[in-house]
Formats: structure tokens, C-alpha cells, sequence
């Protein structure tokens, strides 16, 4: 077989080899080329203490200085002033209004550069995750799983846009965004903030979004500097719960987690957050081979690289890794990291004070780091004008923002089954709604909004719309008949006996399902399977013979395949936030056709979580006794399922060639037709399968995707140009290769070969 084999990737076997192990407490010395170092800057280093240096090292959150919800300012004074503390953090639980944060950032930075003897502006950092979470009335976006559905990355980008003008006019200028992990381990409670299972939906819609965030420039008031997260491997989790060890072998690391990270370094982002967990035994903070070899090494990141929540100290009391907090320090700071989230005591200050004092951590791993740092403040401004910008606020809260969160949800919004053309209802369908995310904006958001598990609802802007209201709105109050209130949990969301006594009133029974908010850990759950309650309100809804449509709320895939068959339509809503109500109702009602395409495979059982890029090994081929009945890839929906109110036809897919070699662009078109009377958008998936390759290759690969716009009875040819690039994969020894050989490309029901020569 013929190997092509990229040299960049050379040195990666060795690599491996050298770095695999916990070799962090070597101190790193191999970054890439010195950058050009701006002059100003090593001025400033030379007249910092090794206590400065470090202060700025370190990153503490807001809380510290709010013990009874009051700014306390002779702590917050201290931590800037005696602890030189560099970076904040965070909101003290519930969102601020703008004037708020602009209080609170002019009191820290009139701190900050009037106070101490160095005048260095403090960098100010937040999860502006999905819209601006902490600003009251900011705009909140579909999470990335839905983001992934729209298969549109221009919406991504968009919404970026605007995350950044209203963070930044909030005064806040570091956004710990994108997330850049793979939506593949569905019990994990962090899946909806990833764009989705296909490395190649994160590679793209994670660089739009750094794009949208830093485009502008970060010195402009309509930028802001984002964060690739949680650099590796972080959603992957075998337990499926979060911060617990993946076990990932560096071929499908390189593979399948790596490239986004990848893209995103090339697109520009000027900052990393670090995996909290462990990847095969060694924990990610205490990694030189992730941290330094592969992020510096071969990625040639030059930005900043901040630990997560607590991550040094946890190398001791978690990982175990270190026998005492001040070695955990050591390792992580010698294995790469710039910055720590400490983020409630000041004990890597004091810890990392001493290592360098003492020889254990070199100055120079020091102050590449603070050098980092101080770039990043000069890139964002913040030596010019340290203060939020008045200009900013002009870009705050523009009734244009709630358009591109509405697009964003209609196209993000999956229609997974339609029988007997349920939908769209006709306008004067009376409707019986139901189910615990009927009247609840917790449901509708997820994570990460206005509130870090997004469930107090006292928090949502006024006006804020919830399934029940816009449905109200639409068909009128006489028209919806529901007990629902917006407590997730209350049981009247269930009532059976309420269902049964209104069954007969409405043509059709909306039963809105799913999950109620969460973020991170308290997000776990023990079975993927919706809960009972769920499922007795469904099936006590099919027991009274009204047709049935269900809308599923939620951030991960929940097993309903219990339920599935007995309902008329089902309709996967993810978090579609702010406007994603209106969104559902339009789509109900047929103003709006549906377009979404499930990013993930949507698991049927929850033993059967196998992923659209499987192996061919993944079918089980053994016939006698076939016990399993050869399950393989047999999900509820596939990767790439969502219907449309249109009906569309593929033919004539084609290539400009049917050999190639290894330079060649290979130029795919297919025609596609809109059959139906009713215009439509469609996405679009481009799979690619290597048919015989030294590592066992994937069933399929997604390699392109595009959204078109349909006019009824249209056809279009959609074209997509590959390159060797989208032939590659990872072989034994760790390194990018392609093979010749046959291949496949596929879209939809067509398929087509070519030979690699
Ligand atoms: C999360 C990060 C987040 C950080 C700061 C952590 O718990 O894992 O995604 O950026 O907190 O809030």
C-alpha cells in the first residue's frame, strides 16, 4: 500500500514516546521559535518582582471579595494590591445589569492602575457561553448542539458577533468560549455545549465562532478574546460523568479530538482552557506532552494558557498525582500552564513564589508565561483604556440580536418524525400542552444562562417566552389548554389524571419533554432512559387515541424508545434559548420550514451508543448463536436525520475524476431537487470512506456540509472541492498519512468510488 506521510508530523512518534509519561516536572523549555517579543512589554518584565510576576500568574474569582453579596473592597484591594493579582473571574451567582459591571470593572481597574506600583490593568475573564450568560436582558443563543443542526456556520459566526459586542460592552473582554470537544459520550452532562459528534463540525463551527469573537480586533469595542476549551479530550468521560478519566489512545486523539483544537489555533484564538480530567492515567494540567509538546509544539500556539476551576490544587486532592499542593503547582506550572484559576485563596501565589525562589520553577518558564499574559492585555487595549468603553454600550441589547437568535433557532430545530402529515397543524388546531418544559425557560436554555445551572427563572429577561406563552400567542388563550407551570419538577407537569380529564377537548395533544437545566457535574445522570413520569404522561396520552406530537427539550439524547412509535410527530428542540419557543411554534404552525439535522447519532438504547464513524467491527458478524441480532449502527435517528416539510431528491453525484493523485483536488457535485410545493432549506452531509486502510477505517467520514435554500420544484447542483487533507488519518505510529487505494464519497442515498493512485 503507498503511504503518503506528512514530514511536519516527524517528530510526533517520538514525541509520544519521550512525553507520555509524567514528565511534567522537567520544566519545559522546547516552545516554538521565541515570538518577536514587543519591547514595552520586556520593559515592563524588567521592572517585576518575582512577586509581581506571579500575581499576575494568578486568577481568582469574584466571589472571593463578595462574602455577603456586598463588594468588599478591602479584599478586593488586597488581592490587587498585596497578592498582585493579575485576572478575576466570574459573576457572584446571579447576573449584573451593564451599569453593574461597569461599577465593578472601574472600581477594579481604578485598583488596578492607580493603587499599585505597576499600574498593570487587571484581565477580566467570563463564560460568555451561548450569548453574555451574566448580563441582565443579554441575548441568549441555541447551545452548540443545536448550533451544529443548523449546519450553518455563518449563524455561528453571527451569534459570536454579538456575544462579543455585549460582553464587551458589559467591560469584559476574555470570553472562556468556544467549546471545542465532540458531542460522543450522550450521558455526559456538558453534550450540549459542543456542536456535535463529527470532528469536522467542531473544526468549522468552533473557528467561525473564534472568528466572530476576534475578527474585529481585540483592541475594538466589537471584540473579544476567546478561549479554546477544554484542550483534550475533555467530553469523553468513560463513566460519562464529568471530570472523571477518558481513556483515549493517541491515534484517535490525533484523529477525532485534536483538529478542532487545531483549526482553532489557525483561526486565530488567543487563549486555552485546559481539560479538568485525565486522559489515561495522567491528568491534562499535569501534561507536558499535551500542554507544551503538542499545544506549543506541533499546534504552534503562542496564546495563553489558563487552567480550569481549581485544576492545580486538584493534581493533589483529586488526581493524586502530587503528594502535597505545592508540588501540584510545580508540575502543572513546569508542565505549560500560564495561568491559574485558582480560584478562591491565594495559595499559588504563595506556592509558586517559593518553587521559583527556590530554583524549582525556572524564571524562564515564568516569564514566558507572564510575557503571554501582559500580551494579551496589550492586544486587548487594556494599557490604553483600562475602563468598560461608553462607546460599547451602543451595542448592547439591539432588537437586531433577538432576529439572529430567532434564525438560529428555526434552523436549528429537528423534525425527527412526521406521520400522517400532523404537522404543521392547521391555525385553529386546539391544543392540549403538557409535559414538565411546557412553561419552564430553564428547559428552553440550558446551562449557562443568566445563571451558571440556568434554572432560577426569577433571571430571564421579562418578556422571556416559554412554550405555553407562544403558543398563546399564536393560537390564542381559549385555544391551549395547560395546567404547566414553570417548576420543572411539579408534579402537575405529569398529571395524568389532568391529561385524561382534557384529553377530549383538544385536537391534538403537545406533550414537551425532555430535561430540565443543568451544567457540569450536577448535571449527571444515571440512566440515559427519560424518566418514568415522562413516560407515563406520554403513553397515558396515546392510551386516549388523540394524535400525539412530542417536543423534546433537552441537552443530550434521552433514550425514548418506549415511546417513540406511538407518537405522531416528534420534534428535538435541544436548547434552542431565547427565541426558540416562537422558533418552535412558527415551525408547528408551518410558517417556518423545519431544517435542523441531528449532529449526533440519537442512541435508541442506551447500551447501543454507537456513532455514525464507527468501525466495521462495531456490526456484530458472529451467526450462530446470534444473540445480539447484529446491532451495529442502529439508532433511533441517525447522524444527519431531520425531515422537512419539503420533500428533496439526490441524483447525479459525480466527481471530475475517477483517479487521483495525492495533489489533486477532487470536485464532487450532486443534484438535488426540491419535489415538494413548498420552499425549503436543506442541509447538505458529505461523508467520505476510505475503503481499506492499515488502521481499520471508519464506516464514514463527514468531511463537508452546506446549507441550501430550495424553491419549491428547484433543482441545484451543490458542489464541494476535497483535497488530500480529507483523506487522511492517523496510522500506528501517530501520524497523518493517507494511503492510495479505493475511497467513497456519499451524500444522502448516492455514492460514488475513486481511486487514490
Ligand atoms: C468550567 C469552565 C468554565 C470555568 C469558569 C469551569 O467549571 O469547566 O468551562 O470556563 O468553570 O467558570
Amino acid at each position: 500500500m503507498l503511504e503518503y506521510t506528512k514530514k511536519y508530523v516527524e517528530k510526533v512518534a517520538l514525541a509520544a514516546m519521550l512525553g507520555f509519561g509524567l514528565s511534567a516536572c522537567e520544566p519545559s523549555t522546547e516552545t516554538k521559535s521565541p515570538m518577536n517579543k514587543d519591547p514595552e512589554i520586556t520593559a515592563l518584565m524588567e521592572q517585576m518582582s518575582v512577586e509581581d510576576k506571579v500575581g499576575q500568574m494568578t486568577q481568582v474569582t469574584l466571589s472571593m471579595f463578595m462574602p455577603n453579596n456586598q463588594l468588599d473592597l478591602d479584599e478586593l484591594k488586597n488581592a490587587i494590591v498585596n497578592k498582585k493579582v493579575g485576572s478575576i473571574l466570574n459573576v457572584n451567582g446571579t447576573p449584573l445589569s451593564i451599569e453593574e459591571w461597569h461599577q465593578l470593572l472601574t472600581t477594579i481597574q481604578d485598583i488596578a492602575t492607580k493603587e499599585t506600583e505597576l499600574k498593570i490593568p487587571v484581565l477580566y475573564g467570563i463564560d460568555a457561553i451561548h450569548g453574555t450568560t451574566y448580563t441582565q436582558g443579554s441575548t441568549l443563543f441555541p447551545h452548540n448542539i443545536g448550533m451544529g443542526a443548523t449546519r450553518n456556520p455563518a449563524l455561528v459566526k453571527q451569534a459570536a458577533k454579538i456575544t462579543a459586542k455585549e460582553t464587551r460592552a458589559s467591560g469584559i473582554r476574555w470570553n472562556f468560549d468556544p467549546a471545542l470537544g465532540l458531542a460522543r459520550q450522550p450521558l455526559w452532562s456538558r453534550f450540549e455545549e459542543m456542536f456535535g459528534e463529527a470532528t469536522v463540525l467542531s473544526s468549522v463551527m468552533g473557528s467561525e465562532a473564534i472568528k466572530g469573537y476576534e475578527e474585529d480586533g481585540l483592541d475594538q469595542i466589537t471584540g473579544v478574546a476567546s478561549c479554546m476549551k477544554h484542550y483534550l479530550g475533555y467530553s469523553v468521560p468513560l463513566s460519562g460523568k464529568d471530570r472523571t478519566p477518558a481513556y483515549i489512545p493517541d491515534v484517535q486523539m490525533r484523529e477525532i479530538f485534536l483538529p478542532p483544537f487545531e483549526h482553532a489555533v489557525n483561526s486565530g484564538t488567543s487563549t486555552v482552557m485546559i481539560n479538568s480530567g485525565e486522559i489515561n492515567g495522567i491528568p491534562v494540567h499535569a501534561s507536558k506532552y499535551y500542554l507544551t509538546d503538542i499545544l506549543r509544539g506541533e499546534l504552534g500556539f503562542e496564546g495563553l494558557a489558563v487552567t480550569d476551576w481549581e485544576d492545580i490544587i486538584r493534581l493533589h486532592s483529586r488526581h493524586r498525582v502530587a503528594a502535597t499542593p505545592k508540588e501540584a503547582v510545580k508540575i502543572a506550572i513546569n508542565a505549560g500552564i500560564d495561568m491559574s484559576m485558582v480560584p478562591v485563596d491565594y495559595s499559588f501565589f504563595d506556592y509558586l513564589v517559593e518553587l521559583v525562589n527556590e530554583g524549582q520553577v525556572p524564571m524562564a518558564r515564568i516569564d514566558e508565561a507572564v510575557y503571554r499574559i501582559l500580551k494579551l492585555k496589550a492586544d486587548l487595549g487594556l494599557f490604553d483604556n483600562a475602563y468598560p468603553e461608553q462607546e460599547a454600550l451602543a451595542n448592547f441589547g439591539l432588537e437586531a440580536y433577538k432576529t439572529v437568535a430567532l434564525h438560529a433557532a428555526r434552523e436549528s430545530i429537528t423534525l425527527l418524525k412526521n406521520e400522517k402529515q400532523t404537522l404543521p397543524f392547521s391555525p385553529d388546531t386546539k391544543v392540549l400542552l403538557m409535559g414538565p418544559a411546557a412553561n419552564n425557560l430553564g428547559s428552553l436554555h440550558g446551562s449557562w444562562s443568566y445563571t451558571w445551572q440556568g434554572q432560577d427563572e426569577s433571571q430571564f429577561p421579562e418578556g422571556s417566552m416559554t412554550l405555553k406563552d407562544a403558543f398563546e400567542a399564536k393560537i390564542g388563550t381559549g385555544n391551549v389548554i395547560s395546567n404547566s407551570t414553570n417548576n420543572f419538577e411539579d408534579p402537575a407537569n405529569t398529571s395524568v389524571s389532568f391529561l385524561k380529564k382534557n384529553a377530549a377537548k383538544a385536537n391534538v395533544i403537545v406533550l414537551a419533554i425532555g430535561e430540565k437545566s443543568y451544567a457540569e457535574s450536577p448535571g449527571g445522570i444515571h440512566d440515559l432512559n427519560l424518566e418514568d413520569n415522562q413516560i407515563e404522561l406520554v403513553q397515558a396520552a396515546y392510551a386516549t387515541g388523540k394524535p400525539v406530537v412530542l417536543l423534546l427539550a433537552q441537552g443530550r439524547p434521552r433514550v425514548i424508545s418506549k415511546i417513540a412509535d406511538g407518537a405522531e410527530a416528534i420534534v428535538n428542540l435541544y436548547r434552542p434559548a431565547s427565541q426558540g419557543a416562537l422558533a418552535t411554534v412558527e415551525i408547528l404552525y408551518g410558517e417556518v420550514n423545519p431544517s435542523g439535522r441531528l449532529p449526533f447519532s440519537y442512541p435508541r438504547y442506551s447500551g447501543d451508543v454507537v456513532l455514525y464513524d464507527r468501525k466495521s467491527t462495531e456490526e456484530v458478524t458472529e451467526l450462530v448463536p446470534d444473540s445480539y441480532g447484529g446491532g451495529g449502527y442502529n439508532p433511533q435517528w441517525e447522524f444527519g436525520y431531520g425531515l422537512s416539510y419539503s420533500t428533496f431528491e439526490y441524483g447525479n453525484l459525480q466527481l471530475d475524476k475517477t483517479k487521483y493523485s495525492l495533489n489533486d483536488q477532487i470536485k464532487v457535485s450532486i443534484d438535488i431537487t426540491n419535489t415538494s410545493d413548498r420552499d425549503g432549506k436543506l442541509a447538505v452531509d458529505l461523508f467520505v470512506s476510505d475503503l481499506y486502510a492499515s488502521v481499520t477505517p471508519s464506516y464514514k467520514k463527514l468531511k463537508k456540509f452546506a446549507k441550501e435554500e430550495f424553491k419549491a420544484g428547484e433543482t441545484k447542483t451543490i458542489s464541494f472541492t476535497l483535497d488530500s487533507t480529507d483523506l487522511e488519518f492517523i496510522n500506528a505510529s501517530s501520524e497523518k498519512t493517507v494511503e492510495a487505494g479505493e475511497f467513497s464519497v456519499s451524500v444522502a442515498d448516492q455514492k460514488i468510488n475513486f481511486i487514490l493512485e
